[in-house]
């Protein structure tokens, strides 16, 4: 937090420094006869007046406002809300590209994909992320955009030789997460590297080195395997309680990967504060209808427990998408990916993924293949439809995490897969309050930022968004952007677009 707050003080000196402008007047914005949704309000309120004074809201009022000198917006047949925050992203990685490649022509798309990046989430209007990978330097690199949404993260604790270093060479996985935690109880078959201090690498050693680096959060991860493996390394329930005990120490949120039946029951057990992931593994009851017995146990405990929980719906249809012979056709798809990255998606060297989770192409029997594969995935990511709608009805505050991306797959697109997670939220049978209420005011109260987000109420960032629709009329009006407010300046969505 600290690091991404300076930032963004750095950025907002530099900026009025080039305008040359005096601070009070210029910087006021005032928004004219506006219909204001905010989420703790149950209604809309029409006829709003709106000022915005150095990047926060300084007045909601329904009779206009006297603001000399302020810039003017009109409201009339518009909807104002908070910005969205997705609270669950990783921005380190160009997506889709081939991992370490040397040609140059890859070194080119990467980094255009790295300049677009953080205003495709803005374009979808996303104004607050959370990065969930441990890698500062990309994350301050997203940052060092002159347009982003205001960026936090948090730090990665695996285990030693666990999810996901199990998906790297075993000589590169330390030096990229250098914040592993060694699991005694794994010493024979998962020793901790040679050279390493076990003194650095007890929980305790790995949450106070993550605090040090400005992270609001630590994320571990409960994994033993997709699909049908089960075979991968775990934390052990001493460790893990380890591990929520130096978080709560140091004032950092636990955040836990887990979407199986068994391992979310860990993370219940272990009272973290948030799983990342839906469940959408049911484990033995898999072919069960409706939400068996045991499922809604577990989903009554989350409940109980108060744990936050992010469904992140589209992790599996991001990977079915790459069978979508339409996806790279969708005009708002291309609103947000570079050119010259569009035209590379659409190359036999681009699906490297696709025929590596759905073998080759064009052979008619690994196209029926791939297709029942992604039948089963369908058929699981319904699972997690159904757990999260039986979660609503138990009143779980609903929290927005779109986990883009989730794998290499250009399926999932920064912003438009926020935005595709609402759909499909709306698909899972969730009323439009409760996704506009998971998008703003719960993950502001999950993440302990209601002081300056999730609302349009005086005080908070005036990080806004005016639509040309009721989002609480249809779920689509989360694209019908006409403006961006991002602390205080309005930016036409338009040009937030990829060219
Ligand atoms: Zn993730």
């Amino acid at each position: 937090m600290i690091r991404s707050l300076l930032l963004v003080a750095l950025a907002s000196a530099a900026l009025s420094l080039l305008n040359c402008r005096a601070a009070s007047a210029a910087d006021a914005l005032l928004i004219e006869n506006v219909t204001v949704l905010s989420p703790e309000q149950a209604q809309p309120r029409g006829n709003r007046y709106v000022l915005v004074r150095d990047g926060r809201i300084a007045a909601v009022s329904d009779r206009p406002i006297e603001a000399p000198g302020a810039r003017r917006l009109d409201g009339t047949g518009k909807f104002l809300t908070p910005g969205i925050m997705d609270g669950h992203v990783h921005v380190s990685d160009a997506i889709g590209l081939p991992f370490g490649s040397t040609d140059p022509a890859m070194g080119a798309m990467e980094k255009q994909f790295l300049v677009q990046q953080p205003r495709s989430y803005l374009y979808f209007g996303v104004t607050q992320v959370v990065d969930l990978i441990n890698r500062p330097a990309r994350v301050a690199e997203f940052t060092g955009q002159p347009q982003h949404p205001d960026t936090f993260r948090c730090g990665v604790a695996p285990v030693v030789d666990g999810y996901p270093l199990v998906f790297m060479e075993p000589a590169a996985r330390y030096a990229q997460f250098d914040d592993y935690i060694y699991e005694p109880a794994n010493a024979g078959k998962h020793p901790l590297p040679a050279g390493a201090d076990p003194a650095e690498h007890t929980p305790e050693a790995v949450v106070e080195r993550i605090a040090k680096s400005g992270a609001i959060c630590v994320k571990t991860t409960l994994e033993d395997g997709f699909g049908d493996r089960s075979d991968w390394p775990l934390m052990s329930m001493d460790t893990l309680r380890r591990l929520r005990a130096a978080t709560k120490k140091h004032g950092l949120l636990l955040l836990v990967h887990a979407n199986a039946l068994d391992m979310q029951r860990k993370a219940v057990e272990a009272q973290v504060d948030i799983i990342a992931h839906g469940l959408w593994n049911w484990n033995e009851l898999q072919v069960q209808p409706g939400i068996p017995p045991a499922i809604a146990e577990h989903l009554r405990n989350i409940r109980g427990h108060g744990i936050g929980y992010q469904a992140t719906l589209r992790v599996i249809p991001g990977v079915t998408d790459l069978l979508d012979p339409t996806l790279l056709d969708d005009p708002a798809y291309a609103k947000v990916v570079p050119p010259a990255i569009l035209k590379w998606y659409r190359t036999d060297a681009a699906q490297w993924f696709r025929t590596e989770v759905f073998g080759p192409k064009p052979d008619a029997a690994a196209i029926l293949n791939s297709r029942r594969a992604a039948d089963a995935s369908w058929a699981n990511s319904e699972h997690g439809m159904r757990a999260l709608r039986y979660l609503y009805e138990l009143g779980q505050p609903l929290l927005l995490g779109s986990d883009t991306p989730s794998a290499p797959t250009y399926g999932n697109q920064p912003g438009y897969d926020t935005f595709k997670e609402m759909q499909l939220m709306s698909r899972a049978g969730i009323p439009l309050t409760a996704i506009f209420a998971a998008a703003t005011i719960n993950n502001a109260r999950a993440y302990r930022m209601e002081k300056d987000y999730g609302t349009v109420e005086k005080g908070k960032i005036a990080n806004l968004l005016l639509l040309d629709a009721n989002p609480l009329a249809d779920v689509d009006a989360w694209s019908r952007i006409d403006r961006v407010i991002l602390h205080g300046e309005p930016i036409d969505r338009e040009s937030l677009a990829a060219h």
